[in-house]
C-alpha cells in the first residue's frame, strides 16, 4: 500500500480549494467512474472546495453516471489537477491541465511517460477505480463515500476487470467491491446500462460473427469500416464495442478490432489471454495494459503489418508455452 503517497495526495487536496479532475480521451467505464467517483468523495468530504471534472469528449453510454462540468477557462490558473487512468500526456482529455499549478497522477497503466509532479502508479491494479476506493478506505474517518460515489467507482472496477474475470482481479479487488456494494448500489440498473444491446448492434454482431478472420497462428480480428458503421447506423461507442464479439474463441489467444474513425485514422483495440499485447500496441502509436491495449494505424498496409507482428508474437508464445486455451 502506498500510504505515504496517498497522504501526500490528501494533503495537497486539503491545501487547495480548486481541484480539476481529468481522465483519458475515448473514455471507458473506469475513466469516467474513477473521476466522477473521486469528485463525489471530495465534494461530500470538503463541501467548500470547488471540484470539477472537465474533459473534451464523452461516452454517451456512460451518461447515467452523471454529468461532467462545463469548460471554464478561468478555472485552471489556481487549481491543482488530478489526472486519473491516463498513461501519457497526449491522452489526457483536457490540455488545460498544463495551466494548473500542480499535477497529481493516479494510474494503473504501464508507465511509459511520467508527467505528474506527484505520481501514484500501480500497474498491477485491476482499475484506477480500485485505487480511488483504496484512497477512500485509507482515510475513511475523514472522507465520505456516498451511494453515488460507490456506483461510479464500482462501475469502473466492473468494466476494467471484465466483470471480475481478468487476472488483475484479486481478493483485495473483491473486498473493495464489497465495501462499495454495501452502499446500496442498484446493480440491476447498472448492468442494464452497461451491457444491454439494441437491435442494430446485435445485427452488426451477427455480421461480425459471420465475417471475422483468423491469422495462421490464431489472432482473431474484425474491421468495422465506415461503410459498415453507416449501413448499421452505429455510434462510435457501438462500433468500438464489437471487440467483444471475438473474445472467446478457443486457440485465438489474441483478438483485435480495427475501427474507422471520423478523423480518418483507424482505432485499434487489442485484447488477449495468456500472452501480452502491450508491446504490439506500443509499436503502433499506443499502449495500455499487458492484456488490453489500444493503438492507431492509418491504412490497410499498417493493418496487415500489425497483424503479421501479432501473429508472430502468438506463434512464439504457443511454441514456447503450454496450458493455453
Ligand atoms: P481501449 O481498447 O481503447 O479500451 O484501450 C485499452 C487500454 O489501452 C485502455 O486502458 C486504454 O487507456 C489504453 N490505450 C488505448 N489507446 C491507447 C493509446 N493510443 N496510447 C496509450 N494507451 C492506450
Amino acid at each position: 500500500m502506498n500510504k505515504e503517497l496517498m497522504n501526500e495526495i490528501l494533503n495537497n487536496i486539503k491545501e487547495n480549494d480548486k481541484i480539476l479532475i481529468c481522465r483519458h480521451t475515448r473514455p471507458d467505464g473506469d475513466a469516467v467512474g474513477s473521476t466522477l467517483g473521486l469528485k463525489h468523495i471530495l465534494k461530500d468530504s470538503f463541501p467548500n472546495k470547488d471540484v470539477r471534472v472537465i474533459n473534451n469528449d464523452y461516452a454517451e453510454y456512460l451518461n447515467f453516471l452523471g454529468e461532467e462540468d462545463k469548460e471554464d477557462l478561468e478555472f485552471y490558473k489556481d487549481s491543482i489537477a488530478i489526472i486519473i487512468d491516463t498513461s501519457i500526456p497526449s491522452r489526457v482529455s483536457n490540455n488545460h491541465y498544463k495551466d494548473c499549478k500542480m499535477v497529481i497522477r493516479i494510474d494503473h497503466h504501464i508507465n511509459l511517460e511520467p508527467y505528474g509532479n506527484l505520481e501514484w502508479i500501480e500497474e498491477e491494479k485491476s482499475s484506477a477505480s480500485e485505487m480511488i476506493c483504496e484512497f477512500y478506505l485509507a482515510f475513511k474517518d475523514e472522507l465520505v463515500l456516498s451511494k453515488e460515489a460507490a456506483t461510479c467507482i464500482y462501475t469502473g472496477i466492473v468494466t476494467d476487470s471484465g466483470r471480475f474475470k481478468f487476472d488483475s482481479c484479486n481478493g483485495d479487488t473483491l473486498r473493495k467491491a464489497s465495501v462499495l456494494l454495501d452502499k446500496g448500489i442498484d446493480v440491476d440498473s447498472l448492468f442494464a446500462h452497461l451491457y444491454l444491446t439494441d437491435e442494430r448492434s446485435l445485427k452488426l454482431k451477427g455480421h461480425m460473427l459471420n465475417n471475422f478472420k483468423i491469422t495462421p497462428n490464431g489472432v482473431a480480428y474484425i474491421y468495422v469500416t465506415k461503410k459498415l458503421q453507416k449501413k448499421f447506423n452505429l455510434t462510435s461507442d457501438e462500433s468500438s464495442a464489437m471487440i467483444s464479439v471475438i473474445e472467446s474463441i478457443k486457440g485465438c489467444l489474441m483478438w483485435i478490432a480495427f475501427i474507422d474513425t471520423p478523423d480518418k485514422s483507424i482505432r485499434v483495440r487489442l485484447r488477449s489471454r495468456f500472452v501480452n499485447v502491450n508491446e504490439i500496441a506500443e509499436k503502433y502509436r499506443g499502449g495500455g495494459h499487458a492484456k488490453a491495449s489500444g493503438g492507431t494505424v492509418y491504412n490497410k498496409k499498417e493493418i496487415n503489418s500489425l497483424l503479421m507482428d501479432a501473429d508472430k508474437v502468438l506463434k512464439e508464445y504457443k511454441e514456447n508455452n503450454e496450458g493455453w486455451l
